[in-house]
């Protein structure tokens, strides 16, 4: 996957851009610090919709598995050794 701009699918018309949002995350109870993770995706500069290919997906659900990796190692960690952040 390159990164010139493609063609939108869906008007045809557009120009896709490819995107990095940062998403923050509330987790709640959890305490993990700076839970900020990265969103791939792009955005068509004609109808605006935000689109992923599959690239971008497979991108997103590594860094979502990553997140879930973090995640089960501190709750492990609290349920081991108390309050501890990674
Ligand atoms: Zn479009």
């Amino acid at each position: 996957m390159n990164q010139s701009l493609l063609i939108c699918p869906i008007c045809l018309d557009g120009r896709l851009e490819n995107l990095i949002e940062k998403i923050q995350i509330d987790l709640g109870s959890i305490t993990l610090d700076n839970i900020e993770i990265e969103s791939h995706f792009s955005i068509c500069d004609t109808c605006g919709c935000e689109q992923a290919n599959a690239t971008q997906i497979s991108q997103n659900k590594n860094i979502m598995l990553e997140l879930k990796h973090r995640i089960l190692q501190e709750q492990a960690n609290n349920i081991l050794y108390g309050k501890h952040t990674v």
